[in-house]
């Protein structure tokens, strides 16, 4: 993780949002000869004195795997016309699917609730292999927009029930993530979120065993349980560490390292988004006062009172304009200045489903 100091600067593009910011003539670029952006200073809306720092996490915001899950959407809009079925929320965020909604999607959480010959699209959460299976039998035409690095934990796990191993699952009870593995692995899973529940496994020490983590977790999230279950299991194999989710341990480190320099942070995400309430959480333990906002309307003005530094962070699935929106409703409460913490530049690209690609 490079270090990054306060009001350290660095060769960036604008966003392109930002730059309509600019547009609408509310933005003043502080701008030098040999780099892109700085901090952006923007005019209190009621000629407020107040000056507040925002600093942006990076990266923050969209993951490969949401980017493609929404772009299978709108290509298939596109390809077969509206109306497309989706099952789930295609990714827990509000704005996306209602964007997507007025696009033509209609969001079902059963495929009971699609007519006959729709096509229909998986969330990028994946679901288990009884609705891959009814799917089938109904001969609906679907589109998988599970994420690649989910369909991956699917298939380990598979590889490791193959071995005749008991497959342990580090992830929380009820994420649409964790019921799609352990659906279709094909055998009893055992859950784990905590090492309390290691402890209460009813499994022989001895055991066989193989362990997956639910991708959105983050090494800092498993690697206690994971600690736990080498304890007490000989016999024990797992995953590499790479293979958790990039963007996970991404947005999470630069959570960290910005909770260093901020008073306060707060993070763009629905609540219902666990990787955006693991932002949050993350801040809480660092220290920092954190807020969990779908949008700039959640904001309150008293959680900044003698703040001067606020962190702004995205979950994977909140686009970027939200970010630009909280900024907006920052500057109704004084002049607001941007900057970016230097990051990780993120360039993974998933690709579409093949039937998609032409
Ligand atoms: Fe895939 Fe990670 Fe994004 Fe989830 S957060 S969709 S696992 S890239």
């Amino acid at each position: 993780m490079p270090t990054w100091h306060p009001g350290h600067t660095r060769d960036v593009e604008l966003p392109q949002r930002l730059t309509k910011f600019v547009a609408r003539g509310r933005v003043f670029l502080e701008t030098a000869s040999n780099f892109a952006m700085v901090g952006v200073r923007v005019s209190g809306a009621n000629g407020s004195q107040r000056h507040i720092r925002v600093v942006l996490a990076q990266p923050r915001g969209f993951c490969a795997g949401v980017v493609r899950a929404i772009d299978i959407v709108e290509h298939a809009l596109k390809k077969y016309g509206k109306p497309i079925y989706v099952r789930h929320e295609i990714v827990h965020n509000r704005h996306v699917v209602e964007t997507l909604k007025s696009k033509g999607a209609r969001f079902v959480e059963e495929l009971s609730e699609v007519p006959a010959g729709a096509v229909t699209v998986f969330s990028a959460h994946g679901v288990a292999q009884t609705v891959v299976k009814e799917a089938e039998r109904r001969g609906l035409p679907v589109l998988d927009a599970t994420c690649p690095l989910v369909s991956k934990v699917h298939k380990q796990g598979k590889r490791y029930v193959a071995q005749g191993r008991n497959l342990v699952l580090i992830g929380h009870a009820g994420h649409p993530e964790v019921e799609g593995t352990m659906g279709q692995v094909g055998a009893p899973v055992h859950l784990v979120s905590s090492e309390e529940d290691v402890d209460a496994l009813d499994l022989l020490d001895d055991a066989p065993v193989a362990y997956v983590t639910q991708i959105t977790l983050s090494t800092d999230d498993t690697r206690n349980i994971i600690g736990a279950l080498k304890r007490r299991f000989s016999d024990i194999v797992g995953p590499e560490t790479t293979d958790i989710c990039y963007a996970t341990q991404n947005r999470q480190s630069a959570v960290r390292e910005l909770c260093k320099v901020v008073d306060v942070l707060l993070v763009v995400g629905a609540k219902n988004s666990s990787n955006s309430n693991r932002l949050c959480e993350i801040g809480l333990e660092e220290g920092v006062p954190s807020y969990l906002i779908a949008d700039g309307a959640e904001l309150n003005s008293k959680w900044l009172e003698g703040r001067e530094v606020i962190g702004l962070t995205a979950g994977a699935s909140a686009p970027e304009e939200l970010v630009l929106h909280v900024i907006d409703a920052l500057r109704q409460i004084g002049e607001v200045e941007v900057t970016q913490m230097e990051g990780i530049s993120e360039n993974i690209e998933f690709r579409l489903p093949a039937e998609l690609r032409t």
